[in-house]
């Protein structure tokens, strides 16, 4: 595809402003490539009329002198966003067609930067999964395969499209979410930076609800500097969400390339954890040894309630689920079965319209929270959750971020964990535990495993504190100069 597809966000904005390319242009180039690229299942709709449109708008502001920060620039939008007159389903039967009367906070914000929309991108169902394999519309591929074979690997989930379409060049960012590892598992899988920011920053309202107290928006990027310009624009307090945070949004940019000497880098023991692969354990030490390198102090740190945080999110995130879910009865949104009595209307509806997984999470959900096993497990869930936010309160006394594995494997196949959930659970285990304490945390890209599939690092930070960790993924992506990219195949 044209050479304006591989352009950083930041270079097409720079372009951009200095007419060196129109938005027209620019879309009209991404709006084949995204059509090119179905092989990858990456967008469950596209909206190519509606992207010129957009595009078109654009160009005029730019000509007018009137350009918003993000003016003209191609974007891919998660379809767990409400987006205004176009279909979001969640990647659930059960939501139908779907058509929103309102635009979410943070596709407002977006917009209102004069960002342009692609069209909708596919994800687990109701953002459960970590494969993308339980979305109604069929899983994503992703864009890497293993060294000289052919077998479809999978790109993460459940941002599972948002990550393919950036890596493999198809729109120049995207929006994402992350419940318990969303925005980072998949980034790290496809050789993308993602970034899940303090829970709050981001507005929830119009994105629908899977965990509401874990559920945080964040972009999924080619570079740490493009993450830092779409977070800036995505972030904000908004009165419509009563846990969005009422601070300033800083320029998150202008963190990203400052000196990290004389911060304090925590390791945290407890993520080296049996049957970790040597390489991940191998590039962790690698980044642990570039950031002395840029002047950082290594510290070592524990977090002792880490090994609880997996079984705590498992009872969590199904028990605040079955309560979202509820609301999905045939009689208010898309999917409406046949039934003699309403009884029946919502059995069969909910029967038919969610999937496999999304029925074990209300299932469990339902459980934990019923009368009698609430207190040993609901409750007592709640206290490991406070315990492992303690753990990180502990360790800011010693540091002022850690670093980590993304996740604890690289990509793997298609088809591979489907049978076995809880071995697709424990792949977010380095994940979770951010956002059951509501911490910023970043995936970047920093090296190739032996099949020559990216891994990512993950560093988290303080509270509020997305600078720093911009500053340090900065430092780290200079420092590991990732610049692989899956080889074209589609
Ligand atoms: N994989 C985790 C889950 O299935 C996290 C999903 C997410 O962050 N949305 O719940």
């Amino acid at each position: 595809m044209s050479a304006l597809t591989s352009l950083t966000l930041k270079a097409a904005l720079d372009g951009l402003k200095s007419k060196a390319f129109s938005s027209v242009e620019i879309t009209q180039a991404h709006i084949d490539a995204v059509a090119a690229a179905r092989p990858l299942n990456a967008f469950v709709l596209e909206t190519p009329e509606k992207a010129l449109e957009m595009a078109a708008a654009s160009d005029a502001r730019l000509a007018a002198g009137s350009a918003g920060p993000l003016e003209g620039a191609p974007l891919g939008i998660k379809d767990l966003f409400c987006t205004e007159g176009v279909r979001a389903t969640a990647c659930s039967k059960i939501l139908g067609d779907f058509n929103p009367q309102y635009e979410s906070t943070v596709t407002a914000n977006l917009f209102g930067d004069g960002a342009v929309m692609l069209g909708k991108l596919n994800m687990d169902e109701f953002a459960m999964g970590s494969s993308n394999e339980t979305s109604a519309f069929g899983p994503v591929i992703n864009p890497w395969k293993v060294k000289g074979g052919n077998q479809s690997l999978t790109p993460g989930g459940s941002s599972g499209g948002s990550a393919t379409a950036v890596a493999a060049d198809i729109c120049l960012g995207a929006t994402a979410t992350d419940t318990g590892g969303s925005i980072r598992q998949p980034a790290a899988f496809t050789g993308t930076v993602g970034i899940k920011p303090t829970y709050g920053r981001c507005s929830r309202w119009g994105v629908v609800a899977f965990a509401s107290s874990l559920d945080q928006a964040g972009p999924i990027a080619k570079t740490v500097e493009d993450a830092a310009i779409l977070l800036t624009s995505m972030a904000g307090h908004d009165a419509k969400d009563s846990t969005s945070l009422d601070v300033e949004t800083p320029d998150f940019a202008s963190f990203v390339g400052k000196s990290v000497k004389g911060l304090r880098i925590g390791v945290p023991k407890e993520y080296r954890i049996d049957g970790m692969p040597a390489e991940i354990e191998t590039l962790w030490e690698q980044g642990i040894a570039w950031l002395k390198e840029a002047g950082c102090e290594i510290v070592d740190v524990s977090l002792p309630h880490t090994k609880y945080a997996l079984p705590a999110y498992y009872i969590v995130a199904p028990a605040e689920a079955s309560s979202n879910l509820a609301r999905y009865d045939g009689m208010r949104y898309g999917l409406r079965a046949e039934g003699a009595n309403l009884t029946e209307i919502y059995e069969n509806t909910r029967a038919q319209g969610f999937g496999a997984e999304v029925k074990r999470r209300i299932l469990i959900g339902t459980y934990v929270l019923s009368a009698g096993y609430y207190d040993a497990y609901y409750l007592k869930a709640q206290r490991v959750r406070r315990r492992i936010a303690d753990d990180f309160d502990q360790a800011w006394e010693t540091c002022d971020a850690l670093l980590t594995p993304t996740a604890p494997s690289a990509a793997f196949a298609l088809g591979e964990r489907m049978a076995d959930p809880i071995a697709m659970y424990l792949n977010d285990v380095f994940t979770v535990t951010t956002n059951l304490a509501g911490l910023p945390s970043i995936s970047v890209p920093a090296g190739l495993d032996a099949n020559g599939l990216p891994l990512g690092l993950q560093l988290i930070g303080r509270a509020l504190d997305e600078g720093t960790v911009f500053s340090l993924s900065g430092a780290l992506e200079k420092a590991a100069g990732f610049r692989a990219r899956a080889e074209k195949w589609w």
